[in-house]
């Protein structure tokens, strides 16, 4: 009579979910479990807006397992030891879990399954949570890639999984009697202030919800993707981040679902909306293989010459970083992304470029200070996606903008918003400005602010860095720098 455990972590899905498949394959009985162990995380322990969903998830996940005849459960502590009682209790033979390509989990993973050997229950580790087989894509000399084109080719030529998903089971074995499991509110996910309330008009976490993400997608949407995914205005982009990093849906799903409607292979639908998406998924797999290969630069720069570069930590850059972070910066495009992070969880990938610049390169600010407050607002927070766009943003990551070239934020929401539409929607303060205006108000005349009743550094801030000299000022720091590493002979 088989027992065997099923660990939940970062694959909250029962659909294209190949541990859960092999752990029901001989089981008479089926343990689910959830850990929650926030500790192993260090020194990125879920933040926020990711307890947020966690919690919403969880809940989604036991509602259902129990429509199968199972249900979840929950519980809190070391993973290792809580395993290994409830495997000892239950004499269970086998566990069974998804990896998760993250340096902390890499090693906790590790010591579980060392552990549970020792007490004669085998591990099985199952490959999900990408594009790729979980195998690390090697250049020709064996070295990994640094730069996402090459990276993506190789992709396609070496590492892709070319399968369809695997099917959801139509019923689970029950779980054994006498199974202790904690109610989800114990794990206190919620955030104790009511911030997040308004999260609910915009999110629906669980598997459903990401399905239900998709097919909109895939029906509305994908085809124009090619164009619009640069417009915060429009609302082109899938919006599936934070469904994938919890795993609620796989990629080899979604790339399934663009062969499906469109045609074509899993790197190249028939559809130009679709393969640029396609391209894009890419990034989640450079990411995360950038990371397993230099699982240091979640804090160190990728590119060595930064070590050492005089970020502004003084007092007037606290208070630079508080403006940023409540998006009163006085930089109309910035504060309309920091407050839809605020009240959504969830940013535009144009913007989070335009706000992350303007943090590292014009007010000097270190980028791990914009990650640590990403990482606790977002709900897409994830540790390989968020280091390499900051680094990628500060200029000092593998593939990343030069650090000379400097995002202008208001030709920026020129190019990207042209109607203003985004401006306005989360700055409502400014919405009867000129659209002209609207990018830099404190260009406009005083005639026309006063028209749209606003008044600077009154109603709305005056700008807390001059954008032209904040960016002579980052060119001589990174002269500065550039020189030091030219003579030491650094790359
Ligand atoms: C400073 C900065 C920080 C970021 N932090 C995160 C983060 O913590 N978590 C996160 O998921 N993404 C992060 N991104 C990448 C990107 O902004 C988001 O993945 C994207 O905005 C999510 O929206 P979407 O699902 O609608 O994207 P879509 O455009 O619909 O893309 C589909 C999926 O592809 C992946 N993807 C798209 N663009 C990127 C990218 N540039 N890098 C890596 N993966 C990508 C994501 O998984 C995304 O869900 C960050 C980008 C920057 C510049």
């Amino acid at each position: 009579m088989t027992r065997s455990i099923l660990w939940f972590r970062r694959d909250l899905r029962l659909t294209d979910h190949p541990a859960l498949l092999a752990a029901i394959r001989d089981a008479k009985h089926l343990l689910p479990i959830y850990i929650h162990a926030p500790d192993e995380d260090q020194p990125w322990r879920p933040g926020a807006a990711s307890n947020w969903w966690l919690h919403n998830s969880l809940i989604a996940l036991d509602r259902d397992l129990r429509k199968l005849g199972s249900g979840l459960i929950i519980a809190k502590g070391s993973s290792r030891l809580v395993i290994r009682k409830l495997a000892m209790k239950h004499r269970c033979q086998h566990l069974f879990f998804t990896h998760i390509p993250e340096p902390a989990s890499i090693e906790r993973d590790a010591r579980v399954c060392r552990e549970l050997t020792k007490a004669g229950v085998s591990c099985h580790q199952f490959h999900a949570s990408q594009l790729s087989d979980g195998n690390s894509i090697r250049r020709l000399d064996g070295g990994s890639y640094r730069v996402f084109t090459p990276f993506w080719r190789a992709l396609q030529k070496q590492g892709m999984l070319n399968r369809s998903p695997h099917p959801a089971p139509k019923s689970l074995p029950p779980q054994p009697d006498q199974v202790d499991s904690l109610d989800i509110d114990r794990l206190k996910l919620l955030p104790s202030t009511p911030w997040h309330r308004r999260f609910d008009d915009h999110w629906q976490p669980g598997e459903v919800g990401a399905l239900k993400k998709l097919h909109g997608f895939l029906q509305q949407r994908v085809s124009g993707y090619h164009t619009g995914r640069d417009r915060p205005d429009l609302s082109e982009t899938s919006r599936l981040s934070a469904h994938l990093h919890f795993g609620e849906i796989s990629s080899v799903q979604i790339a399934n679902g663009i062969t499906a409607r469109f045609g074509g292979t899993p790197v190249h639908a028939n559809n130009d909306g679709a393969s640029q998406y396609l391209r894009q998924l890419a990034w989640r797999e450079f990411a995360i293989d950038l990371l397993k290969n230099n699982p240091n630069t979640d804090r160190l720069p990728f590119d060595s010459r930064f070590t050492d570069y005089p970020w502004r930590s003084d007092k007037q850059a606290k208070n630079l970083l508080q403006q940023w972070q409540r998006g009163q910066t006085g930089i109309p495009i910035v504060d309309a992304g920091m407050r839809e992070l605020w009240q959504t969880g969830w940013m535009h990938n144009r913007v989070r470029m335009i706000v992350a610049s303007l943090l590292s390169k014009n007010m000097g600010i270190h980028w791990l200070e914009g990650a640590r407050w990403f990482w606790d607002t977002l709900i897409d927070a994830d540790l390989a996606n968020n280091s390499l766009g900051w680094q990628w943003s500060a200029g000092c990551g593998a593939d990343a903008a030069p650090y000379f070239r400097i995002f202008n934020p208001v030709r920026q929401a020129e190019r990207f918003d042209p109607s203003g539409d985004y401006i306005k929607h989360w700055l409502p303060e400014l919405s009867a400005l000129p659209t002209k205006r609207l990018y830099a108000p404190w260009t406009a005349k005083t005639s026309e602010l006063f028209k749209a009743g606003i008044k600077l550094g009154n109603t709305y801030p005056i700008p807390i860095v001059d954008l032209q000299s904040s960016r002579k000022e980052a060119l001589k720091r990174w002269e500065i720098v550039n020189r030091h590493s030219n003579k030491a002979g650094t790359k």
